[in-house]
């Protein structure tokens, strides 16, 4: 199949370096574009400087290129997109969709992380003081082309949530939209952890009448017993020495069934065989440890 009109991303944080999760995410939305002759970009998501890991852009982009990843374009940074973002956040202000909100951390305890609307009609001025956006008493739905259907209700599962943190900082939720949009994107393909972020994704490219991309999220690392891995788990940063094998384990993690003559093959000629023969249809909705082989 061909569809030239596809456009695939990724989007790493450099908070940290690549590892093994942030390799499927990336290995399956390079063949999921390049399988149908597609485009592929890549995006830094340097949002917040304090929580940047000194290195890490250069050598997130150091590894793709030693896994063999070649991007579409110039890459593209969120620190560059200020003003996009400051613009949308005046327009949202400005119609009544979002606003200042100066409830401090302890302010917010015990609510279940769910924002209990306390500055909503407060009419607070924006200085020093957080951005929420209002969300409706919706359920959002939509089909995910692994998880399948998901659903959630914005009001009593989210809350109104922050685009513009109170230190001036832009929210992830926010800028991924805009730029999603802004290149394109017609496909996300990302790690299952960002599922529970899409209906906020979702509200607001309705808000701002941009197109709905469709979704695919790559299954997680859980536990043998079916368990997420706590926060604290982190794969090791991926070995420059390694591409070849743990893009062969990428493969099998994301159901690919590669031959075993591929085993000691080279970068190229492994995401050659993948763009060849990518069916999206066998990756699995989730991934114990054991399956990825990681000890
Ligand atoms: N920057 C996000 C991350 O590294 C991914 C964002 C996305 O793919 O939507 O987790």
């Amino acid at each position: 199949m061909n569809d030239s009109s596809y456009i695939g991303r990724f989007a790493p944080t450099p908070s940290g370096y690549l590892h093994f999760g942030s390799l499927v995410a990336a290995l399956a939305s390079y063949l999921d574009a390049r399988a149908v002759g597609g485009r592929w970009l890549l995006r830094m998501e340097d949002l917040d400087p304090p929580r940047e890991v000194a290195g890490a852009q250069d050598a997130i982009l150091r590894t793709l290129e030693t896994y063999g990843f070649e991007w579409d374009g110039e890459l593209v940074r969120q620190s560059e997109r200020h003003a996009a973002y400051a613009a949308t956040i005046e327009r949202l202000r400005a119609n009544g969709l979002a606003y200042a909100c100066i409830c401090t951390r302890k302010q917010l305890q015990g609510h279940g992380g769910i924002y209990p609307g306390t500055c909503r009609d407060a009419g607070h001025p924006d200085v020093d003081a957080a951005i929420r956006l209002r969300v409706p008493e919706l359920e959002y739905h939509f089909v995910d082309r692994v998880q399948g259907e998901y659903r959630q209700h914005l009001g009593r599962e989210v809350g109104d949530f922050v685009i513009r943190r109170r230190d001036g900082l832009f929210a992830y939720q926010l800028a991924v939209v805009l730029d999603d949009a802004w290149q394109g994107v017609t496909d996300v393909v990302r790690g299952a952890d960002l599922l529970d972020s899409t209906p906020r994704q979702l509200h607001l490219q309705e808000l701002l009448g941009l197109p709905q991309p469709r979704y695919l999220h790559v299954p997680l690392l859980v536990q043998p017993d079916g368990h997420k891995l706590g926060k604290s788990y982190r794969s090791p940063p991926l070995p420059a020495d390694q591409a070849g094998p743990l893009l062969l384990r990428a493969l099998r993690a994301l159901g690919q069934q590669p031959p075993a003559e591929l085993q000691g093959a080279a970068p190229a000629e492994l995401l050659a065989w993948g763009i060849a023969n990518w069916d999206a249809s066998r990756i699995p909705r989730s991934l114990t440890l054991a399956e990825a082989q990681l000890h």
